[in-house]
């Protein structure tokens, strides 16, 4: 059930192109007079790389040029990259670098690069440019802005304008029912980027992983999805599904912790509202044929299998919508920051709730009406995780990005799955036991050797002896 919410004043900012080339403003300043510094600009030639250029003028020979470089957005360290373009030592130089976005992985439409210059002359003085900063973004679409609210600024470029007040809206509203209802608070404006269709949104990236729908950038406040007019109800839902992604990354940002996905996914497909008909209809019939997931292994990828990944989602809605209901937002913010604080989500529910995951699973389950957890049927893992490739930023730490199969939530229900979820670092857990099952056997084999030889001499005393 949506909740009717608070009436909307719309704040509407129409700017064609807002955030082309023109778009450079320069942030800081710490010239130095020790070397003329001109023609710094970039040039964006959008999705596959950002070119660098300056020339430099001094009155010694300029021995060493480097370029420092970036895209705002929170990371775990101040790692800074660099770069050493190739030039020819002198008085005045030209030099020019280019960010290869496939070498390096693609960012986000909407990411804001940065960049300065440090120079070196033969006298050993050092002159650093003005840091100076644009938006990666194309210039093809003629993108116009709309905010709404202090939260929320909604870019599109096809469609009219009554369909960009509805869409910011839904997103306006997802935010408030966020706040109100799971205690996640937008704390900076957060970018929403709506491609006309799918394929445009693929346009827009480099890396075509088994999503298509949409996907949330939570270090970088940035939701990029592709929605068509004639998709609108998929949109609300989606758009406010991403921005839940984004509050939820924000909240539990940190170098510690990690939100398992039935939590993340819970709140994104919560905030949506009530499930539509078929997902409800799906969980049903899980519950009274006792084919529900353990809560244990949704913490991870979401299963490829389409039956299983919507019903994943539909189980981590039901679970999550169990937390907050049953024991109030306060607690849910609780588990989160816990998380956040670098806790293991069994640790966190039990400081929480006074339960871990499979005492959450019998709650769970009892409050639903469905059978006691079997403790021994079901797996604890699924076999077949999905992993999706990483995007590794410049600055070190890997984005975080959650996204929304086109399918989810949508009347659509029979189309092909939705797959992926969250981009995982560490090795693959199967690899892990594949490794963990041959050492067993070795021990094994050499345990059955050694008793061997010891059960042999036995008998070869024992047969001496006797
Ligand atoms: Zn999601």
């Amino acid at each position: 059930m949506r909740k009717i919410l608070i009436a909307l004043i719309l704040s509407i900012l129409l700017s064609g192109r807002a955030e082309a080339l023109s778009l450079l403003t320069v942030t800081t300043a710490q010239a130095s007079p020790l070397a003329n510094i001109t023609n710094n600009e970039i040039i964006l030639e959008f999705p596959e790389t950002a070119t660098f250029r300056a020339t430099f003028t001094d009155d010694v020979n300029i021995t060493s040029v480097v370029l420092e470089y970036g895209n705002e957005q929170q990371t775990c360290g101040e790692v800074i990259a660099k770069a050493f373009p190739q030039f020819t030592p002198g008085k005045t130089v030209n030099a020019e670098w280019t960010w290869e976005m496939r070498q390096s992985g693609s960012l986000p439409p909407g990411a804001t690069l940065w960049w300065r210059w440090r120079i070196m002359d033969a006298n050993g003085k050092e002159t650093v440019s003005e840091t100076k900063t644009a938006t990666w973004l194309d210039d093809v679409h003629d993108w116009r802005t709309m905010n709404n609210g202090d939260f929320l600024r909604l870019h599109w470029y096809e469609g009219d304008q009554i369909f960009a007040i509805d869409l910011a809206k839904a997103a306006y509203n997802g935010l408030q029912f966020n706040e109100t209802q799971s205690g996640l608070k937008a704390e900076a404006p957060i970018d929403v980027y709506v491609y006309a269709s799918t394929d445009d949104l693929k346009d827009a990236i480099l890396y075509e992983p088994s999503w298509t729908g949409g996907r949330a950038f939570p270090d970088q406040d940035i939701v990029i999805l592709g929605i068509s007019e004639s998709d609108l109800d998929w949109g609300r839902d989606a758009i406010v599904h991403e921005l839940t992604h984004v509050l939820v990354g924000h909240l539990t940002f940190s170098c510690l912790g990690d939100v398992p996905t039935w939590l993340n996914e819970g709140l994104a497909v919560y905030s949506e509202g009530e499930l539509d008909t078929p997902s409800q209809r799906q969980l049903e019939d899980a519950i009274r044929d006792d084919t529900l997931l353990s809560v244990r292994s949704l913490s991870g990828s979401f299963s490829e299998v389409s039956d299983k990944a919507y019903l994943s989602y539909s189980q981590s809605y039901s679970i999550t919508k169990f937390l907050i209901e049953t024991y109030g937002q306060d607690k849910m913010t609780a588990l989160l920051l816990a998380l956040r604080d670098g806790m293991t989500i069994d640790d966190a529910l039990i400081q929480t709730y006074g339960f871990n995951i499979e005492g959450l699973e019998d709650t769970w389950r009892q409050a639903i009406g469905a059978q006691p957890r079997s403790v021994f049927a079901r797996p604890t893992m699924q076999a077949t995780p999905t992993y999706v490739p990483t995007i590794i930023p410049v600055s070190g730490a890997p984005l975080a990005q959650q996204s929304t199969p086109t399918v989810i939530p949508t009347s659509s229900f029979d189309s092909t799955p939705a797959t992926e979820i969250p981009a995982r670092t560490s090795p693959p857990l199967g690899l892990s036991l594949i490794l963990i099952g041959i050492c067993c056997v070795m021990l094994s084999l050499i345990g059955v050797l050694i008793l061997g030889v010891v059960v042999s001499r036995q008998n070869r005393t024992e047969g001496e002896n006797g």
